[in-house]
Formats: structure tokens, sequence, C-alpha cells
């Protein structure tokens, strides 16, 4: 008896051990089946989020590329022609249907929403030609601003639908001059004409380095000011002004008043000196403390230096003519010391002859500015961003690009129009 006790015992304890070992096993077969399809289900959710951003991210890209586009359809409505202004030769515009440009790699088309006239454009339709910046017959105008309807394949900065301006020229960044930041002075500055019409290709170049958003509460046509702004940015600064100069400029067309209001906007004491009676009204809403009226150049120097303490003349002298004789004014109105910009260019071949003693004993500075830098047109659009510049004041006509003979011969006529801004 007592061994079948023992026996059972005994067989009871390894049922016991058997059962216990065959539970662990179970468990640990239920826990490592359950890691593994806890993995499972991971590895398939992480899948499934991959796959969904993934196809997301391609839906958004499509999207944009789509509204793009459309943006660009809209824009173009689906035409594949434009009116543009043709120079064909001296004093020959003709508006003709010409194909509208496509974007190659690094391009961008822009749909102009103003182009303004100026006093290059005037010469060169008085002239036919400009021996550096158009050949007939040739797109013409050189300063607008608009809307980005095409970009071409690696442009990153600008998308269809943005506002631009886009400079008339832009320098290799490369040259002697471009290294020493004189890009004015490039020995291959690229120049864009083509303003004057319903489309514009920008070369890369001009994308690169001279183009620039602009905030899309700035008129168009204020922003279309960056050019010639840049110039008269660029004159007045190389002119080193220092606090308390009086700056006299003489000219009252666009680059003069131009000067005049940087310079009074800066705080300086300006002297205006011009010719007409609009020029008198426009110098004085622009902030001159300072007119002189007058077409005698004798006048002209007596009436600036009796404005200046002792009639010893004025720090700085800026010519925003361009005429030999109104060059030799300038060195005549600066104190000892002072500086004179030779900022207006004259016709080619002309000289002027200077006094030799006043220059050398009275130690005068001669500039003489040309054209602007990427550093200045930056500046200049700041400054028409900034709402204290006077840009709607420079803006007195407005007209349809049908109507462009018409209003350069206006200009011709020496009308006291500013500039004038082309609509398409
Ligand atoms: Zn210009
Ligand atoms: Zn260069």
């Amino acid at each position: 008896m007592a061994s079948t006790v023992k026996d059972a015992i005994r067989r009871g304890r390894k049922t016991v051990e058997t059962v216990v070992e065959e539970g662990r096993r179970t468990v640990e077969n239920v826990v490592e089946g359950g890691l593994n399809t806890v993995e499972t289900v991971v590895e398939a959710g992480l899948n499934t989020v991959e796959t969904v951003v993934v196809k997301g991210r391609r839906k958004v890209e499509s999207a944009v590329s789509l509204g793009r586009r459309t943006v660009e359809h809209a824009l173009l409505h689906g035409r594949s022609t434009m009116q543009a202004a043709v120079l064909h030769g001296r004093e020959d515009i003709r508006i003709e249907q010409v194909p509208i440009p496509k974007a190659a790699v690094g391009e961008l088309i822009v749909q102009v929403g103003a182009a303004l006239t100026c006093g290059t454009d005037l010469k060169v339709f008085r002239r036919g030609y400009h021996a550096r910046m158009i050949v007939p017959p040739a797109l013409f105008g050189h300063e607008m601003a608009g809307i980005v309807v095409e970009a071409g394949d690696g442009v990153t900065d600008f998308a269809p639908g943005d506002h631009v301006v886009a400079l008339n020229s832009a320098p290799c960044g490369q040259c002697y001059f471009c290294l020493r930041g004189q890009e004015n002075l490039c020995d291959d500055l690229l120049f864009n004409n083509g303003a004057y019409a319903e489309f514009i290709r920008i070369p890369g170049r001009i994308v690169a380095k001279n183009t620039f958003p602009v905030p899309e509460n700035v008129p168009q046509e204020h922003a279309a000011l960056t050019e010639p702004l840049a110039c008269a940015v660029h004159g007045f600064e190389d002119s080193r002004p220092r606090k308390g100069d009086i700056v006299a400029v003489i000219g009252g067309g666009p680059l003069g008043l131009m000067i005049l209001h940087v310079a009074a906007l800066a705080g300086f004491e300006t002297i205006a000196i011009v010719k007409h009676d609009g020029q008198v009204e426009a110098a004085k809403q622009l902030g001159a403390t300072h007119v002189v009226q007058t077409a005698s150049i004798r006048r002209a120097i007596q009436d600036t230096r009796a404005l200046t303490p002792n009639g010893r003349g004025v720090d700085i002298a800026i010519e925003a003519v361009g005429l030999p004789e109104a060059w030799q004014e300038a060195v005549e109105l600066v104190r000892k010391g002072g500086t004179v910009n030779f900022f207006g260019g004259c016709a080619a071949n002309t000289h002027v002859t200077l006094d030799t003693n006043r220059i050398h004993y009275s130690d005068i500075t001669m500039r003489a500015t040309f054209h602007h830098t990427p550093a200045m047109c930056r500046k200049a659009l700041e400054l028409i961003a900034s709402g204290k510049f006077q840009a709607g004041a420079f803006i007195t006509g407005r007209a349809h690009l049908y109507e462009l003979n018409r209003v350069f011969e206006k200009l011709m006529n020496r009308s006291t129009e500013i500039k004038t801004a082309i609509v398409p």
C-alpha cells in the first residue's frame, strides 16, 4: 500500500511538473506569438502611415503644380501672341503682334503691369538706336514691373503669380569690376528691353541677380520706378554726403527730381536748380529747401551761392542734365573742398573746358556716377516699399500701349510730364 501511495505521489509530481512545464511553454508561445503579432501590426501600421504620407505629399505637389498651371493658364488665356512695341529706327515705333516668349532654363516670363517712359528711351527714339543697349529692329522699353506667368526650369525664387520688378540689366559677377564691387562698370553688362509689351522675357542672369519680389500693396507703376531710383540713390551715395551738407541738384527732369527727393528724405538741406514752372512745383513737393528757377547759368551760380553761408558755395553739386555747360556750372557751384558729381551723361564726342586752378587750389572732388548695382536696386525698392518715397509724384500720365508714339512725340516737345505709365 505504502509503495502504491509513493508511486502515486511520484507519478502525480511528474504530472504537476509536466503540467507546469507545458503551461510555461504555452505562455512563452503565446507571448512570442503576441510579440510577433505586435511587431507585424506596428510594421504594417508604419507602412500604412508612410504610404499615406507619400500619397498625401504627391497629392499636395500635384495640387500646387496644377494651381501653378492654372495661374499660368489664366494669365495667358491660352494665347500665343501678344502686342508689343518694336523699334524700327529713328522715331519709328510700331505696335506689332509678336509671339509670347517662352521661358528657357532659369528664365521668367512676366506679364507687364506697367512700363514707364524714360529719358534714355526718348534718346533712343530720337536716334533710332543705342550702341550698348538696343539695336533695331528690337523690342523696346526697360522700366517695368508685373506678374510672373511662367518660370523656367531651375528657377526656385519665383513662381507664377508672384509680383516682381525685373531690372533692365545685370552684371556678370566675375570680371575685374564686378569683383571690386563696381558692377555698374561690368565688362559684360547684360541689357534687357521689351517692357512696352504685354509680356516680357527676363534672362536668367537678371532673374538671378536683379529681379526682386514686390509686396502686393505696392502698385506696379511705383515698383517700376526701381531702375531710375537705383541710379538716383547710387548717384547720391557716390557723392559721399556728410551730415549738414548743402546739396544742389542741377536739372528738374525725372532723375534730377529723384536725386533731390532722395537727398531731402535723408534730411539734407537741398537747392533745386530748374528751368520750368512745373519743375518748381515738383521740386517743392519733393522736399526742396530752396528752388532756383532760371535758364541762365550765371544767374544759377549767383543765386545758388547766395543761399550758402558767406556765399562760399554748396558742399555737393550734382549735375543731372547731361549738357557740357551744365557740367561747367556744377564746378562753379561748390565750395572749397566740395564735391561735384557729373551724373548726367552727355552726347558722344562732347568735351568740357574746366578751370584747372579752381579745381586744384580749391581741392574739388569730381565724380561721375553711372548706372546702378544690384545693392542700389535693392535699396531703391526698399525706399519705394517704405512708403516714404513719393512714387506717385513721378508718374504724371498714363497711356495705353497703342498711344506710345504719341507719348514720345509729346515728350520730345519738352512737356512737363515726368514719367508716363504705359499700360498694355
Ligand atoms: Zn530708365
Ligand atoms: Zn562683370
